[in-house]
């Protein structure tokens, strides 16, 4: 037997109602019900913090941010190093930067109210077909369709799509279209992000407690856990490279904004060689009198691997880098550096 969508739908906002996980950026179901709206700008940003990060990770950034900068037009008039900073440790820096560009495009051509066409949405910096539907859903109830790992998980198993991902990611977008509902979209939305991340996980779904356990295909097969169907993955390459930390006498320590454009950009960071799979050339900063960490930093970014030497160094009080700046040491707060800057700090001390 099979369930019709109407069904369907009817059946996982049942579920959603009891179920629905509590999120800071969220309006719960029952609040929703009575008529309150989620503000686009929590719904815009959580969004584009949760892209590659997890729920826990990005609650304590969240509450961070809106607490500093409560409105959209608040952000947009941050200091970039004050953004960039408070970003730190959230990783894919390109974000942040999207982010306050975002939010000055918004506070000035849409006087801080986000727009709800899609057309429109696209255009803003760092919003994608992926954010455009999570905030035409989520702020505004349109039924657009949101198509995270989450759902792609779902989707392939209730249709048990043997088409590897991510070749699948059309054929799966259309099954998760023809069961949106053209009411209390938001929450649909929502409920099948939450069936996919505490019921449909990935290696033991809970088939027994779902709502749309009727109607699955993969369940009714016994093969759940083998969907969705993946590409094998390409092995990822390791660079190498140089990091050099330097330590004034009066504490103070040298660091320098990364490049706008590329890894890291707009981040503060050590000194260093480039990165790449045979340990580049490098003349290390001269005057400074450096020792080798006993142990590497190792970390581990999108497309590769990559392990630091570190180095450290003391410089005296007058000492003139040739580039970069010293920050007094009251100043310094590590958790200011991009995650794998820490790492370099931590290795030093
Ligand atoms: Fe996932 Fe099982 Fe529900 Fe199918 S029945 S959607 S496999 S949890």
């Amino acid at each position: 037997m099979c369930d019709g969508f109407e069904t369907r739908a009817a059946k996982l906002l049942a579920w959603y109602d009891v179920n629905a996980r509590e999120m800071p950026w969220r309006v719960p179901p029952a609040q929703r019900l009575a008529g309150v709206v989620p503000d686009p700008y929590h719904v815009w940003l959580s969004e584009v913090m949760l892209q590659q990060t997890t729920v826990v990770t990005v609650k304590s950034y969240f509450l961070k941010f809106v607490e500093r900068w409560p409105s959209v037009g608040d952000l947009a008039a941050a200091k970039d190093a004050d953004v960039m900073a408070a970003w730190a440790g959230l990783g894919y820096y390109a974000r942040a930067r999207n982010l306050l560009k975002c939010a000055r495009v918004v506070t000035r051509d849409w006087r801080g109210q986000f727009p709800e066409a899609e057309a429109e949405l696209l255009k803003l910096p760092g919003i994608g077909p992926y954010t455009a539907a999570a905030i035409r859903a989520i702020a505004f109830d349109h039924p657009a369709t949101v198509l995270d790992g989450n759902v792609e998980r779902v989707i392939a198993r209730l249709h048990r799509v043997g088409e590897p991902l991510p070749t699948s990611k059309e054929t799966l977008r259309e099954f998760a279209k023809h069961i949106t509902p053209p009411k209390r979209c938001g929450d649909y939305a929502q409920a099948v992000m939450d069936l996919g991340a505490t019921v449909c996980t990935p290696r033991s779904p809970s088939c027994g407690i779902c709502p749309w356990q009727i109607s699955c295909v993969a369940r009714q097969a016994g093969d759940a856990a083998e969907f969705p169907r993946k590409l094998p993955k390409l092995r990822k390459p390791t660079r190498l490279g140089i990091a050099y930390v330097l330590i004034r006498a009066d504490g103070a320590v040298l660091l320098e904004r990364r490049p706008d454009k590329g890894l890291l950009g707009g981040m503060l960071g050590w000194q260093g060689s480039d990165w790449a799979e045979v340990l580049p050339q490098h003349q290390e900063p001269q005057g400074v009198e450096w020792q080798e960490m006993p142990e590497e930093v190792r970390h581990t970014f999108t497309h590769f691997h990559l392990r630091l030497r570190v180095m450290k160094g003391s410089a005296l009080q007058d000492h003139k880098p040739a580039t970069g700046h010293f920050v007094p040491a009251g100043e310094f707060n590590p958790s200011d550096l991009p995650t794998v800057m820490r790492k370099v700090w931590d290795l030093a001390q």
